[in-house]
């Protein structure tokens, strides 16, 4: 006998090789039919078998018998016998753990569906993802479109099949012949990869369908049961050109229809809020062939939108203290080779330039030049801190290929600011950081946000300082988030080599997290620029630096915000706020006097003077997401009113221009969200 611990606490006395699914059954059939996977933890030592890390994508993980220590958790399948005293918790479909074993269980089903249509196919590796799964396969014959959905009708089958999956255990040299013989190439590799001699290796069996992986799956093929499979893509066998061109075949599994419906019905909002489909719909920003991949041009509604970004952030740096400073796009490579970027960042920088004085290169970082400005004239505690900013372009190498719309680009432009100061006063310094970063999310409209603080290894070499210098700036970023009550994530050997940061990601409307803002210390650039300042003591010493970006790049903050909105950009930031639209031609004064009005009011103005109809030119500017619309006619010119189209509300009726006004400025000073 053995014992089993529930989760409430109870022990259980059952036979020697019960599963968790018997488990399960005794306590009720329903229970038995909504667990998915297994979680246990030994009361006494037991012998590893499948740890949560074969959970994770990497192949190292999906097939290496050498797992974590025993105390550690581990899922494992339900229909496991269970041979030791263990902790017991059975995972049902609100653990996060339960869905990737159903992907990865869908994976070994779309394997099934895949060697019974074309059995000449070869197998790689098919992990779960963060939205489905994938097979990585060698088939000498590209795939079809029609053939994918062959593959799914058949998934169909092997799900309707309900095959158990069983879990077989066989020496290392049996499999390395089997799959040898058979030209399985890359389940051998595997094999070869992460088993020792003499080591016991597991197939899973579901039919006719064999496969080498370590599990843990969910007990048959009837348990997926809402599935799609979704592209096609290739890759390279082990990453190398000159190797096969395999092709990876991504699905989705969900627990049930209605799950992979709201799945699917959030990939459509994602394609719909596109910035960039809505950047050409909006006439906001190109990317263009003859200029080159990766560098945008702002068209004048971007840029108009791009401006009051900046204004924005200019007029928030000066009331914070900031001093906006400019700085040159190229430098002499000299000056690269003493801040390390040469050295360590070379990788991201173009190749220099020949002058006839000296080489140049191109800015990827403002750093250098905010610190050439400090040691240009000597400091002392009295002028600290000093806080430069600058909305600075920066250049930066990303492979072709790897360029997405305004997200990743070879130029953009960081709003950057470096912050020197004495080490009493990083604390404050910091929390002004927070604070800002934290403005900034409020004023573009993201309500949630998230914060990681990534610290160093202190077993890993490259991180450089003393382990004091690392526990100083930690504990003042720990106890800033702590003071502000800010909850976060630690991340250790995360941090640059230089010193620890603190990174925001925000939430956008859709529940997307994206990395913008960033927070870092350095002790790295102050040593070797040897900046100084003489102290209150009348000694030298070395000023701490903070490395700042909130919007992070102008380029990608201006991305999520099309995103965030859907182009249908608040009131402060519509490059058009008003549209007017005349009735007929007799309107067209009354429309030109208010449409002075509006603009000596300081608002940016449409009118429509075309011979269209009204409903036509109602359409036009609606499709420009533009927040209002005003309709003007006989009673109109006759009373000094518009009618007013609110966007997404629709007719809201007459007002006074002056009602109007009063409302449309207000929003705009106020940088409303109400519309
Ligand atoms: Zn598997
Ligand atoms: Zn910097």
């Amino acid at each position: 006998m053995i014992k089993i611990q529930l989760p409430d606490g109870s022990i259980r006395e059952v036979p020697k090789g019960t599963t968790a699914l018997d488990i399960a059954n005794s306590i009720s059939p329903r229970l038995a039919a909504a667990v998915v996977v297994a979680r246990i933890r030994a009361l006494a030592p037991i012998a590893a078998t499948t740890t949560e890390a074969a959970l994770e994508a990497s192949e190292e993980a999906m097939y290496s018998s050498h797992t974590a220590g025993s105390d550690a958790a581990r899922i494992v399948d339900l229909n496991l016998p269970l041979t030791e005293d263990v902790a017991l918790e059975l995972l049902k479909e609100n653990d996060p753990a339960a869905i990737k074993v159903v992907r990865h269980s869908a994976a070994h089903v779309m394997a099934t569906a895949i060697l019974e249509l074309f059995p000449e196919t070869k197998l790689g590796h098919g992990p779960a993802t963060d939205n489905g799964f994938f097979y990585d396969v060698y088939r000498e014959v590209p795939f079809t479109e029609a053939d994918l959905a062959a593959i799914e009708a058949r998934m169909a089958d092997v799900v309707k099949r309900d095959e158990p999956f069983v879990r077989v255990e066989e020496s290392r040299e049996k499999g390395l012949t089997d799959y040898a013989a058979q030209g399985e190439f890359m389940k051998l590799h595997f094999i070869e990869r992460f088993t020792k001699p003499g080591d016991e290796i597991s197939l899973y069996k579901n039919g006719a369908f064999t496969d080498f992986c370590r599990g843990p799956h969910v007990p048959s093929t009837g348990r997926v049961k809402a599935f799609k499979v979704m592209s096609i893509a290739g890759a390279y066998w082990l990453g190398d050109e000159k190797n096969q061109q395999l092709q990876r075949i991504y699905g989705t599994a969900f627990f049930n229809p209605k799950d992979l419906e709201a799945h699917f019905k959030h990939l459509e909002e994602v394609k719909a809020r596109d910035h960039r489909v809505l950047g050409k719909q909006l006439d906001l920003f190109s990317i263009q062939e003859v200029a080159g991949a990766g560098l945008i041009f702002w068209h004048p509604k971007g840029g108009l939108i791009r401006k009051t970004m900046e204004d924005w952030m200019r007029e928030d740096c000066i009331r914070r203290g900031y001093h906006m400073v400019f700085t040159p796009h190229i430098m002499r490579r000299e000056l690269w080779k003493i801040s390390g970027h040469e050295e360590n960042y070379g990788e991201n920088m173009y190749p220099p330039m020949e002058l006839d004085d000296a080489e140049y290169r191109l800015k990827p970082m403002n750093c250098p030049g905010h610190i050439l400005i400090y040691k240009n004239s000597p400091k002392s505690y009295r002028d600290l801190p000093q806080r430069y900013a600058e909305l600075g372009n920066v250049y930066r190498y990303e492979r072709s290929g790897t360029m997405h719309g305004l997200l990743r680009v070879r130029g953009f432009t960081q709003d950057d600011a470096h912050i020197f100061c004495t080490p009493d006063q990083i604390e404050s310094e910091l929390e002004a950081c927070i604070d800002f970063a934290e403005a900034v999310l409020k004023t573009f409209g993201f309500h949630q946000f998230q914060v990681e603080l990534s610290t160093w290894d202190p077993s890993d070499k490259k991180f450089i300082g003393s382990a004091e210098k690392w526990d100083n700036a930690v504990g003042s970023l720990t106890r800033v988030l702590d003071r502000k009550n800010i909850p976060y994530k630690t991340i250790p050997g995360e941090a640059a080599f230089y010193g620890p940061k603190i990174d925001i990601k925000l939430v956008d409307v859709l529940g997307r997290l994206w990395q913008l803002s960033t927070v870092q210390f350095d002790w790295n650039l102050p040593a070797r620029f040897d900046l100084e300042y003489v102290g209150e003591d009348g000694e030298r010493h070395q000023p701490v630096m903070v490395h700042r970006a909130l919007f992070g790049s102008v380029e990608r903050f201006f991305g999520v915000l099309i995103e965030h909105y859907a182009g249908a950009f608040p009131m402060w930031l519509a490059p058009v706020q008003v549209g007017l639209v005349p009735i007929s031609e007799k309107h067209l004064d009354y429309a030109y006097t208010v449409k002075a009005r509006l603009e000596a009011a300081g608002l940016r103005v449409e009118l429509d003077t075309s011979n269209n109809k009204m409903q036509g030119k109602i359409r036009d500017f609606g499709l420009q997401k533009i927040p209002f619309i005003l309709i003007m006619g006989d009673k109109e010119s006759a009373t000094d009113s518009v009618s007013v189209r609110v966007r997404a509300k629709g007719d809201e009726g007459s007002v006074t221009l002056d009602a109007f006004l009063e409302r449309a400025t207000k929003l705009v000073t106020e940088h409303s969200m109400e519309l």
